[in-house]
């Protein structure tokens, strides 16, 4: 009887804009493998079903705990942090394919930077946090408060929301569902609230909220459970109280 095996199929990729092309592997089984932990075990000898040496299959990994989302990819054609999906619950053979939406820099590694300039687009960050004095009535927030924002703090700019939502990609310069749900946490930061009005001006310009669809995939694949789709629905309100005001002012 032969031993159990872990049976990978990966789409890989020599170099951006290279011809893609499968191989398939299988790994000794051990329990309780994550995704991650087969390719970390596939990267030890890396040998095709048919027996050929191959490259090692390149991709990108920090933290292994869910909370840094570099590992994010296609897995059976969810998108998913690596390190969480567990080898376990998945149907063999486990397909592997990089994140759709980003360029492929080679295998399973991908190029996100595209997240990150739109957090800077929408300025999502707190620009003087901290400089209170924390024994003289600075900032005040509520347990309540404090509970919701976590829920958007869980971010991890993994990309998963992105790489589901049908309206972001090459094809259109749409922000995405993430930088959106940045904006809700940042400016309900009272120290925050000082650049409201810049980040509701930056998702009110092209490529912002407009754009979405209301497809809700980004909530569906969201491993962190963050609420986007609340997160737009309050943004396109705040937004149109924005824009009343300014009409007035
Ligand atoms: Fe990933 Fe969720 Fe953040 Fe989107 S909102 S980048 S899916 S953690």
């Amino acid at each position: 009887m032969s031993e159990p095996s872990i049976h990978l199929r990966i789409l890989r990729r020599d170099r951006p804009g290279a011809r893609p092309y499968w191989q398939e592997f299988r790994i000794p089984y051990k329990p309780n493998y994550n995704v991650l932990s087969a390719l970390m075990a596939l990267r030890e000898n890396p040998v095709t079903v048919e027996g050929e040496r191959v490259d090692p299959v390149a991709w990108e990994h920090n933290c292994m705990e869910e909370v840094c989302g570099a590992c994010a990819m296609l897995i059976n054609q969810r998108p998913q942090p690596a390190c969480s999906a567990l080898v376990d619950a998945l149907r063999q053979p486990i397909v592997l394919e990089p994140l759709p939406k980003f360029p492929v820099i080679r295998d399973l590694l991908v190029d996100r930077s595209r997240i990150f300039a739109g957090l800077k687009r929408v300025k999502a960050w707190i620009e003087i946090d901290g400089a209170w004095d924390i024994h003289q009535g600075g900032p005040r927030i509520s347990p309540q408060e404090w509970e919701e924002n976590y829920l958007y703090s869980r971010c991890m700019t993994c990309g998963c929301c992105m790489s589901a939502c049908p309206q972001y990609g090459p094809q259109s310069d749409f922000i995405g569902p993430a930088p959106l749900a940045q904006v809700r946490l940042m400016n309900a930061h009272p120290t925050g609230r000082y650049q409201r009005g810049e980040r509701l001006d930056a998702i009110m310009a092209e490529g912002g909220l407009s754009d979405c669809g209301n497809a809700q995939n980004c909530v569906a694949v969201c491993p962190k459970e963050i609420p986007l789709t609340t997160s737009i629905a309050r943004a396109g309100r705040a937004t149109t109280l924005h824009s009343i005001k300014k009409w007035f002012d």
